[in-house]
């Protein structure tokens, strides 16, 4: 091979690589996966529970960049079913793009699946297989199809025998929600619109609970998913 044919492969090939890397640091930050056993293992006995419903090859481990109210970007990582998968990841990527600050995305697994935990510390997650607070029926988050976002500032009040329920428990300042104050999520707002446009509803929307940290995918779908869903 004559030699300026050599340089002009060695300069095609080190350009191919340059624009691989590019391309590959432009979707950085964002992918689906299937559970590997490491993620499992964080999982098993916290949020995938020994009487857990769900095959593990239904859920997905999603990994997202997000933005903190200063505009700092933070590695996030998520559970979810993998019906919405791909929809979370486009939600969070236009999130992140818009700089919509979310302050927190861990597994609740770091928090031993402990939802007032890791509610108390705003933390934004999916799935964790649990009961709807105060009833017998499996949360949708149980199901991996629901979204709990920026969880103090937005949290779920309910009215229970005549006492009311905060959820966590050092939200109460937040409930008010003619008040300005950061990371609260507003109907209209690019969050609700995002989640709401691909069919998910919104809980500050419900009539007697509330629950605005709450996107989660109607009672249709998840009996179209798990027939026995009640
Ligand atoms: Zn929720």
């Amino acid at each position: 091979m004559k030699f300026h044919v050599v340089v002009v492969l060695v300069a095609c090939l080190i350009l191919a690589c340059h624009i691989d890397t590019c391309m590959a640091a432009n979707s950085e930050g964002f992918s689906v996966s299937e559970i590997n056993a490491p993620t499992f293992e964080r999982m098993k006995g916290k949020s995938y529970k020994d009487n857990c419903p769900i095959p593990l090859t239904d859920l997905r481990y999603l990994h997202v960049l997000h933005k903190d109210i200063d505009g700092v970007t933070h590695e996030g990582e998520l559970i979810c079913n993998v019906r919405i998968a791909d929809d979370v990841l486009e939600i969070f990527k236009a999130l992140y793009e818009a700089g919509y600050p979310i302050e927190r995305v861990s597994l609740v697994d770091d928090y031993g699946a402990d939802d007032e935990t890791s509610m108390r510390d705003n933390n934004s997650s999916c799935f964790n297989f649990r009961f709807i607070s105060h009833t017998t029926k499996i949360s949708k988050h149980g199901l991996g199809l629901a979204v709990d976002i920026n969880t103090l500032y937005n949290p779920y009040v309910k009215e229970v025998d005549g006492k009311r329920i905060v959820e966590p428990a050092t939200a109460d300042e937040y409930t008010d929600r003619s008040k300005d104050f950061r990371y609260k999520i507003e109907k209209g707002d690019l969050c609700y619109k995002l989640f709401t446009e691909r069919g998910f509803e919104w809980g500050g929307e419900w009539k007697t609970v509330k629950d605005y940290q709450h996107f989660e995918v109607s009672d249709e779908v998840a009996r179209e998913l798990y027939p026995d869903y009640r």
